[in-house]
């Protein structure tokens, strides 16, 4: 999709786009998708205490630590924010995120709704949040199979806890339900490139309407 590339030269904020869905519900694939499609977006990489899946990798899709180290982060404040998901421990590093807003990059959040809440809470200005809604229960339920990487006994944990997560869908600025993998990551790229264009976060046009202004 085209950007003008002179308003990329006005100074601008990065912001914090949070994606968040009942598992199944084709979070992962739109994110990685978003990921190589947006430049200017990087993966924030949460720390977890759950254990590392055969196919992911420790410091790319999580950082895999233990409650004793969790439990520090949270203890020096170094986390964003932090819940219990599926009787494991998430948090979001601060410090990345910190950097990346300040130097006008974006971020991605792949974090559920206590996350959201909290980020609501300490950063809304910062924050466009994106709940990912299934087209149906019952392809919430093949994808969840199809994914085989779970056992049984979470698979039906899982799904026992979509309806719950679904439930805050109305806590979201923007919905989307993924029945087409493409259309739903062009949806998700017009919020993006619609909230990069807020004024409150292009916070070089003072300078820029001033020097419109003055002839500069
Ligand atoms: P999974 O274990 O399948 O990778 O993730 C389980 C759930 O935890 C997903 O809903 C995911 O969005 C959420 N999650 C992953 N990282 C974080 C985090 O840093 N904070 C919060 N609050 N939730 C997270």
């Amino acid at each position: 999709m085209a950007q003008s590339t002179f308003q990329g030269t006005i100074k601008r904020r990065g912001l914090m786009l949070v994606l968040s869905s009942p598992s199944g519900a084709g979070k992962t694939t739109i994110s990685r998708k978003l990921l190589h499609l947006e430049k200017n977006l990087t993966l924030s990489v949460s720390v977890t205490t759950r254990s590392k899946r055969p196919k992911e990798r420790d410091g790319v899709d999580y950082h895999f630590i233990d409650q004793a180290a969790f439990d520090r982060m949270v203890e020096q404040g170094e986390l964003l924010e932090h819940a219990t998901v599926f009787g494991n421990a998430y948090g979001t590093p601060r410090a990345a995120v910190a950097r990346a807003l300040d130097q006008g990059s974006d971020v991605l959040f792949d974090i559920d709704w206590q996350g959201t809440q909290q980020v609501a809470e300490t950063a809304r200005e910062d924050l466009v949040s994106l709940f990912i809604l299934p087209p149906s229960t019952g392809e919430l339920e093949r994808r969840l199979r199809a994914r085989a990487q779970d056992s049984e006994d979470v698979v039906q944990g899982r799904m026992a806890k979509a309806a719950d997560e679904m439930s805050h869908w109305a806590e979201y600025d923007y919905v989307i339900v993924n029945t087409d993998i493409a259309a739903s990551v062009a949806d998700a790229q017009k919020v993006l490139h619609a909230e990069r264009l807020k004024r409150e976060r292009q916070v070089g046009l003072r300078d820029f309407v001033e020097g419109l202004r003055t002839g500069d």
